[in-house]
Parts: C-alpha cells; sequence; structure tokens
C-alpha cells in the first residue's frame, strides 16, 4: 500500500481566522526510513566478522608464548578496539530498535530497586582503584511496567557516564522517588559539570562535549540517545540540569501509568 505522509501547522489569528499549512512530507519520511534501514542493517552485518576476529585474537592471545610473546601487546590493542566497535554496533542496533516503533519488544513488570542494586554494583566495579562514593536511596520501592534490557541500559549510561567523568574519588548518588507526576529516578554526581551551550546537544547521536578528552574514556557517543529513546518509549523524559565546576544532575521521569503497585 501507498501512504502519504501529511504534516499540518494551524496558526489561529485573534479575530477567529486560521492558517492551515499542509505539507506533503512522504519523501522525507521515506528517507528517514531508509536511513534507519540502513543503519540497521550495516550494523547487522557487521556483527558476525566481527565476532570471528574477536574469536581469533582470543585464541592468538592464549598462544602467544616465548617468541610469538611479542605479539601480545598489539594483540591486545586490537582486542580493545574490537570491543569497541562491538559496544557501538550494539548502541546502535539498541537505538534502531528503540526507533522501529512497529516492532514489538516485549514489556514486563521490571523491579526498579534490584536493577538499581545490580547497576551500582557495576558501577562500583568500573571505578575500582578511582574510588567514586556511590550511594544509592530508594523512597519507594516500585515496580516498573516497561522494556527490562532498554531500561538497564539506559541507567547503566547515566551511571556509567557519572563514574567516567567524576574526578577519581567523586560523590555519585542515584535515587528513585515518586511524586504525583509519577516516578523519578535521577543520577547526580559531583564531577566537572557540562557547559550550557551543550546541554540541549546531548542527545545527539555521537555528540560529545570535549572529542579530545572523551577519546580516552572509551565511550560512544550514543549513551544519551539511548537514555533519551528508552525514556520516550515510556512516555516519560530526560531533564539534564548541570553547573560547570559543580556537577550534573540527569532526571528520568516515569509517567504514573507505568508503575505498578508493589505487591
Ligand atoms: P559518551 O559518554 O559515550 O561520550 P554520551 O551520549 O553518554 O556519550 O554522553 C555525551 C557527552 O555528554 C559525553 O561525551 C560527555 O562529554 C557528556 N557527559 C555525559 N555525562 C556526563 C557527566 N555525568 N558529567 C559530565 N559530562 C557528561
Amino acid at each position: 500500500s501507498i501512504t502519504t505522509w501529511l504534516q499540518y501547522n494551524i496558526t489561529r489569528y485573534g479575530d477567529g481566522e486560521r492558517l492551515i499549512l499542509v505539507r506533503d512530507i512522504t519523501r522525507l519520511h521515506n528517507l528517514e526510513q531508509m536511513r534507519k534501514d540502513f543503519v540497521a542493517n550495516v550494523s547487522h552485518e557487521l556483527r558476525t566478522p566481527l565476532t570471528v576476529l574477536v574469536g581469533y585474537l582470543e585464541t592468538m592471545l592464549d598462544n602467544a608464548e616465548g617468541p610469538q610473546s611479542r605479539w601480545i601487546r598489539p594483540l591486545q590493542q586490537m582486542q580493545q578496539q574490537a570491543s569497541r566497535m562491538q559496544s557501538l554496533l550494539n548502541d546502535l542496533l539498541m537505538l534502531s530498535r528503540l526507533e522501529t516503533s512497529d516492532v514489538r519488544i516485549e514489556e514486563r513488570p521490571v523491579a526498579i530497586d534490584r536493577m538499581l542494586t545490580e547497576i551500582r554494583k557495576d558501577a562500583l566495579a568500573l571505578s575500582g582503584e578511582r574510588r567514586h562514593e556511590i550511594t544509592l536511596e530508594i523512597t519507594s520501592p516500585e515496580t516498573l511496567k516497561g522494556l527490562e534490557t532498554e531500561l538497564r541500559s539506559a541507567i547503566s549510561n547515566l551511571v556509567y557516564n557519572a563514574v567516567k567523568y567524576t574526578q577519581d574519588g567523586g560523590r555519585i548518588h542515584i535515587s528513585w522517588s515518586r511524586d504525583d507526576q509519577g516516578a523519578r529516578l535521577s543520577v547526580a554526581d559531583n564531577g566537572p559539570g557540562i557547559p550550557r551551550e551543550h546541554l540541549h546537544r546531548l542527545t545527539e547521536r555521537f555528540y560529545r562535549v570535549d572529542s579530545s578528552r572523551n577519546s580516552t574514556t572509551g565511550g560512544t557517543g550514543l549513551g544519551l540517545a539511548i537514555v533519551k529513546h528508552v525514556m520516550m518509549r515510556h512516555q516519560g523524559s530526560l531533564q539534564i540540569s548541570s553547573s560547570p565546576g559543580q556537577g550534573s544532575t540527569f532526571t528520568c521521569v516515569f509517567p504514573p501509568e507505568r508503575l505498578l503497585d508493589p505487591s
């Protein structure tokens, strides 16, 4: 079937007159669809060859002894880059899945307190010698109806970012609370903060505040784009506030319909 996509724009004037603009955006919509399909297909196709490469690298590393041991460092470098590529592809695939609204990913009851406790534990491991102080505060243990894998990925992205960008020994506070507008999950750090002019672009794909500083932290630049899309899929939103030199707070707001009564 052939679908036509129209965009309406209505302007009302004081005396009851209105101006209605109708735009045919079918071509734009189809192009956008092609872009999404292309990214999804390429990411998917690149996964298999990469898995093969990673497998062989591992075998070679296991056998790099004696005269072969001079290959250990280059092999380790290759392994590191290959695993960066794997996380990039995984992130791109997750974004594609989230964008394609007709794909039915299953919603389930998600126990928030358990998920947050696990993420905090992983974040402490990620911090390791850098010794961040990571606290978790849950004022109402809740079950949320949502996409478990995607939610875990979104929340981990926020918490791992806080670890990545906050100076050693810094403080990170994760909190979950409920109010009449639903529930809010916030991740606050006392790290370097983000200059105001970058805030509105942070959730764009591949957008990074300082690409030279970030090349060592190994991110993909897709983390916050994923968070934004995950929140959109849950009819929620992501709020970012930050003051340079003092820290940043990322807050996910979930609508009340998402909360299941704790049993
Ligand atoms: P990545 O971390 O992979 O670069 P993200 O989309 O997760 O990509 O984040 C985008 C950018 O936002 C980061 O490159 C970083 O500059 C900035 N950022 C994210 N979280 C924080 C934070 N907690 N403190 C300071 N800067 C941050």
